[in-house]
């Protein structure tokens, strides 16, 4: 593999929330990515003129780091302001959630700034060029050619099992060995199926569902841990201005039903296979007189969670952990950065907060 272009700035791979971060804190990062649009798993997609967002569906404004013994609040809010990014949100749930107005999709173009992530590039190998250099060999979705590129400092975003893939299938070498070592605990994700649901001419009533859209911080989720129809988000109360007449919800199914449904849960459209369609027209019957709705749209996220996050899942970011110390020294030593929900835990804010104070402690 022979580079067509060395870079003198870092290469990130993957546009989603932590490479957008990145992108925030420093605007010369060049960022690569598999996908046809950025966001990764905060992505809204836009049909008819409307927009949905099918992964995330919210953030929490604060978050905690607890480094040296203390521990620092931080406010996305303020930190996007200290950063000068404009971008327009609600409030949802409580007084300490929000989402963009304009789709969870916004939240990653503005963090991204003028930084415009090169997507249709899947990273298959990362491979030695010298002591201090990394080859990257992507496929380009739409040309079907090989592009090599070469970069004195790597960070990789993706779930840890990509990112396995990647190293397993590059030419072995001590510096990957012992990130996949490393790596190895982390390997954990859950995998979850998401149904989008919209009628042109139907609203639930709302009441019955305990929710209330006209609240001045309304309530739009429901929650019920284990259930197959686990989360549900009333996706027409975020959004009511594309939505006078009808309504829309997005269900995330739980851990079990996502595991059992996973292989034919879509068709290649993204449409329910037939068995799928009839099940889920049956329930929203059964569970909010729904009639069959004008549009079904299924997708899955095959890594949706990091199970056990290094730095903890909930709570504040735990520092102080000999394996913190070994994380850092393992970026260091191998001049490859890998940043995300393992690390960091599978929440935006625990992502943008942690990298924030990676980069202003100089650990980034
Ligand atoms: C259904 C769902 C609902 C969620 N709800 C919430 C919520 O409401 N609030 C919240 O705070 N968090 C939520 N989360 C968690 C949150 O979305 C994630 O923790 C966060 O988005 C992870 O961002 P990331 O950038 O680390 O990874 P990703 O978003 O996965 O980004 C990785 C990127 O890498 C790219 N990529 C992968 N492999 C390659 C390759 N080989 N070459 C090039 N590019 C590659 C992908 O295309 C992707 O864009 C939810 C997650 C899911 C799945």
């Amino acid at each position: 593999m022979k580079p067509i272009f060395c870079y003198q700035v870092p290469v990130v791979v993957g546009s989603g929330i932590s490479g957008a971060a990145v992108a925030m804190m420093n605007p010369e990062v060049v960022i690569y990515d598999k996908g046809k649009s950025f966001g990764g798993r905060v992505s809204s997609k836009t049909k008819d003129s409307f927009s949905y967002d099918f992964g995330a569906t919210m953030f929490r404004d604060q978050m905690e780091v607890r480094w040296l013994g203390g521990e620092t609040k931080y406010s996305i809010l303020e930190i996007w302001k200290s950063k000068q990014i404009q971008l327009p949100v609600n409030p949802i749930y409580d007084k300490s959630h929000f989402y963009p107005t304009k789709g969870m999709a916004d939240l990653v173009s503005a963090m991204m700034g003028q930084v415009k992530p090169i997507q249709g590039h899947h990273l298959k190998k990362i491979e030695v060029a010298d002591e201090e250099t990394w080859n990257l060999e992507f496929d380009h979705s739409e040309t079907k050619e090989r592009e090599t590129v070469c970069s004195h400092s790597v960070i990789l975003t993706l779930p840890i099992p990509q990112i396995l893939e990647i190293f397993n299938r590059s030419k072995d070498n001590p510096k990957l060995q012992k990130w996949k070592t490393f790596l190895e605990p982390f390997n954990d994700y859950r995998k979850t199926l998401v149904s989008y649901f919209y009628w042109d001419k139907w609203k639930p009533n709302w009441e019955a569902l305990g929710l209330n859209p006209s609240s001045l911080i309304p309530i739009s989720t429901s929650l019920e841990r284990g259930t197959d129809w686990e989360y549900q988000s009333w996706e027409s109360i975020k959004y009511p201005n594309e939505f006078e007449d009808g309504s829309a919800l997005l269900v995330q199914f739980g851990v079990i039903f996502s595991e059992s449904h996973f292989e034919d849960w879509m068709d290649q459209n993204k449409n329910p296979t037939n068995k799928y369609k009839d099940y889920l027209i049956r329930e929203l019957k059964e569970k909010f007189n729904a009639p069959p709705p004008n549009l079904i749209w299924n997708h899955k996220w095959k890594y949706a969670q990091a199970q056990l996050p290094l730095l903890g899942r909930e709570g504040a970011l735990q520092l102080d952990l000999p394996s913190f110390d070994e994380w850092k020294n393992l970026c260091k030593e191998t001049r490859i950065t890998i940043l995300g929900d393992w690390l960091f835990g599978s929440k935006i804010e625990r992502i943008i907060g942690g990298i924030y104070f990676l980069n202003h402690n100089a650990l980034l």
